[in-house]
C-alpha cells in the first residue's frame, strides 16, 4: 500500500512541497488543513515557544492524527541573524517528517542568505515609495503593525502599493501608536522563502529515498560532525573542527563517519598559535 503522508499546513505550502515528491511517486501527500498559527506567528501575536524543531514535529504529529495517516510532515521557518554572518538576514527552513507507527522522525534543514525581508518603523517623515520598493511589493506580501488601545493590531499580507500607502497615511493621520511595517513571512506572501521551502523539500525527499544499509529504514542522512584535528604547528588538538560527518539511522543506532579529508589543521587557524 503507498504510504500517504498528512501534510499539516495553513498557510499552502503544497505548492513548494509536492514538486519534489515527484520523484517518488509513491509515497501520496494529503493536506491536512490545521491552525498552525496556533503554535506561534511570524508578527508575534502568538508567541513561540517550541524550537522550531520542536514545532515542526508537533504540527506533523496534529496532521497525521487529523487525517488518522501514518505519516505527518510539517514546516517550520525562522527568519533571522545568519549564524555564520550574523548581519545578513537569513531563512532557516525546517520540514520534519514523522512516522507514528514506528515512532521515528526526520528533520531536514536549508539555510538561505536568499530571503526578502525588511522592517522599518513609520513616521510623518517616512519616504512611503521607498518602502513600498524596499518591501517588494506587490511581488512579496508586508505587515502593517500598530497598538490601539494597548491592543496589537496586524494588518497582513498587503500586496498592493496603493493599497498600503493609502493604509498608512490613513494610519499617520490617527492616534494610533508604534506604527511600524514587515515583511509577510507566511509562504503565500513570501516568493523568496517559497524557493527556500522548495530546496528543503528536495533535500527531504533525498532523505525518504535513502535506506539504511542496516536496517532498510528511510531517512539515512547526515546527522552531524565529529570535530577535533591536531594543529601542524604545535601539535595541540583544535576541537572546535570538524575531521568526519557522521550519518545515521532515524531508526537504529547504525552510523557511518565519513572522513572530511583534512588531518590536520594550518597553524593560523589554531587557538593555541593564533589565539
Ligand atoms: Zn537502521
Ligand atoms: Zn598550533
Amino acid at each position: 500500500m503507498a504510504p500517504t503522508i498528512a501534510l499539516a499546513t495553513k498557510h499552502g505550502k503544497l505548492a513548494q512541497i509536492a514538486p519534489a515528491f515527484e520523484r517518488i511517486p509513491e509515497w501520496e501527500l494529503t493536506l491536512a488543513e490545521i491552525d498552525t498559527d496556533e503554535f506561534g506567528t511570524f508578527s508575534g501575536e502568538i508567541p513561540r515557544t517550541l524550537s522550531p524543531r520542536d514545532a515542526a514535529i508537533a504540527k506533523a504529529r496534529v496532521g497525521a492524527e487529523l487525517l488518522g495517516t501514518d505519516y505527518g510532515l510539517a514546516s517550520e521557518g525562522s527568519i533571522g541573524a545568519h549564524p555564520h554572518m550574523p548581519w545578513v538576514t537569513s531563512d532557516h527552513e525546517l520540514l520534519a517528517l514523522v512516522c507514528v507507527s514506528k515512532d521515528f522522525v526526520i528533520v531536514e534543514s536549508h539555510l538561505s542568505a536568499d530571503i526578502r525581508a525588511h522592517k522599518e518603523t513609520v513616521d510623518e517623515h517616512t519616504d512611503l515609495e521607498l518602502l513600498v520598493s524596499r518591501l517588494d511589493l506587490p511581488t512579496h506580501g508586508a505587515n502593517i503593525l500598530y497598538h490601539q488601545d494597548n491592543e496589537l493590531v496586524v494588518l497582513k499580507g498587503i500586496q498592493d502599493p496603493e493599497m498600503f500607502i493609502v493604509e498608512l497615511n490613513t494610519l499617520l493621520g490617527s492616534s494610533v501608536e508604534n506604527l511600524r511595517v514587515e515583511s509577510d513571512f507566511r509562504a503565500m506572501s513570501s516568493p523568496s522563502r517559497q524557493e527556500n521551502i522548495r530546496a528543503c523539500a528536495e533535500r527531504l525527499v533525498t532523505r525518504i529515498s535513502s535506506n539504511c544499509a542496516s536496517c532498510g529504514e528511510i531517512g539515512w542522512g547526515k546527522v552531524g560532525y565529529e570535530f577535533g584535528l591536531p594543529c601542524s604547528g604545535c601539535g595541540q588538538m583544535v576541537t572546535s573542527v570538524p575531521h568526519s560527518e557522521t550519518f545515521g539511522c532515524v531508526a537504529c543506532d547504525y552510523s557511518e563517519v565519513v572522513s572530511l579529508g583534512q588531518h590536520s589543521i594550518d597553524p593560523a587557524r589554531c587557538d593555541f598559535c593564533n589565539p
